[in-house]
């Protein structure tokens, strides 16, 4: 951490003591003086999504009222939402990031931009909107669904970037194979969010779109997408530490583990006026990347998300990431990027079957199988019930993908 970081984190964690009641309340008796080095630093507490929903509606906000231009929200889907409070500035930063992340993809204002991320309270289809529009290039905002509609518009706008979930992506992907429309649509790009996915599944989409991806990664809680992208050498993704401060720590002991080593990231924000965060522990898996990046982009790095520190499941007595599973059937050759993990508790047993599609036909399943569950072996630890079946047998959505299934409890 250098000078100027520590001296906005300093400035920023005295602003929201001041004016927001949320960090006054959880720092009462923390003197923001004592706070000399990074040490110090890492002794503050984190801030966790719980801790947000308690101040559901507005306890996060850090400025007066009038400067509050807009909000976002993160999505209920466990029970009380966070709404986060942006001001002008704020929306300005976040617009500048995203337009950063276009120009890391080598985006430029010829370029069509279709976004088929949902607009609304959450933050994805706006943000994606505010940067194409900085940047200058031509936006398509259809936000999500209807398949029909986006690709007679994808044609008919010439989209060259196509902005999408992973799995919306795959599903437009093989949309276009199966019409057979390939050659009217002029895609180049992709620019792909919100979804932890396979390197099997991100070469599916680049060669059946026969566009170049890039990663995008952000979280509603930090002003939303546009916080990170991958480049061109597609080696982890650039972030903004003019703006934001990365951490990874071990996800059961709090400590900070060593660059380069797995663990959970945890954000800064050095900027950010309507609801600043800090500590913020963010359940995604990452590490951090050492080294210059040979694209000569100046901004550190990140891994790709690997998965969801809370995705992590005991099975037989092994933690498990689904990341593993991904990265154990990508090494077997034959295997599709889809797959499907059930867990069952039979007879006192744990019992694991991973579903996976590929292209073989029946009479080569069975080797296939075999070779899937001796590699799980050797690789993750774990006796598994492997079972192979036809490409487009696993459901697909436009929504985060679950892949696990756990029938034990
Ligand atoms: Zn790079």
């Amino acid at each position: 951490m250098n000078e100027q970081t520590l001296a906005l984190i300093k400035k920023n964690i005295r602003n929201a003591m001041e004016n927001g009641t949320f960090y006054a309340k959880r720092f009462a008796g923390i003197n923001v003086e004592d706070i000399q080095t990074e040490e110090d630093f890492r002794k503050l507490p984190f801030t966790d999504k719980g801790d947000l929903r308690e101040a559901y509606p507005l306890g996060l906000m850090a400025v007066p009222e009038e400067q509050v231009v807009r909000i976002h929200s993160s999505s209920g889907t466990t029970g009380t939402p966070v709404i986060i409070p942006y001001t002008a500035q704020d929306v300005t930063d976040w617009a500048i990031m995203f337009e950063r992340c276009y120009r890391v993809a080598g985006l430029t204002p010829l370029d069509r931009v279709h976004i088929t991320p949902g607009y609304g309270l959450w933050t994805a289809g706006i943000g994606f909107q505010n940067g194409a529009e900085r940047l200058g290039a031509m936006v398509i905002p259809m936000g999500p669904g209807n398949t029909d509609k986006q690709l007679r518009m994808m044609q008919d706008m010439g989209s060259t970037v196509l902005c999408a979930t992973s799995s919306y992506a795959l599903l437009l992907a093989e949309e276009i194979t199966k019409r057979g429309i390939k050659d009217k649509i002029k895609l180049k790009k992709g620019v792909i969010g919100s979804e932890r996915w396979g390197e099997k599944m991100r070469k599916r989409i680049a060669n059946e779109l026969g566009v170049q991806l890039y990663d995008i990664y952000g979280l509603t809680e930090i002003y939303g997408p546009g916080i990170a992208i991958s480049c061109d050498y597609e080696d982890g993704m650039h972030y903004w530490d003019d703006y934001l401060y990365f951490e990874v720590i071990d996800p059961k002991t709090g400590k900070n583990v060593p660059d380069g080593t797995l663990g959970e990231l945890v954000i800064t924000t050095l900027r950010k006026q309507g609801a600043p965060l800090i500590r913020y522990r963010t359940h995604d898996l990452t590490r951090i990347l050492t080294g210059p990046c040979p694209c000569g982009c100046p901004y550190p790095r990140i891994d790709s998300i690997l998965g969801r520190t809370d995705d992590m499941i005991k099975v037989k007595g092994v933690n498990i990431f689904p990341a593993q599973i991904e990265e154990m059937l990508r090494e077997v050759k034959g295997t599709s990027s889809e797959y499907q993990v059930m867990i069952d508790h039979l007879n006192g047993k744990d019992i694991m079957t991973v579903f996976f599609e590929t292209e073989l036909p029946q009479e080569q399943r069975k080797d296939l199988m075999g070779a899937v569950q001796a590699h799980c072996k050797t690789k993750i630890g774990i006796q598994i019930v492997p079972k192979a079946v036809s490409m487009g047998e696993l459901p697909r959505s436009e929504k985060k993908s679950t892949r696990i299934y756990d029938n034990r409890y």
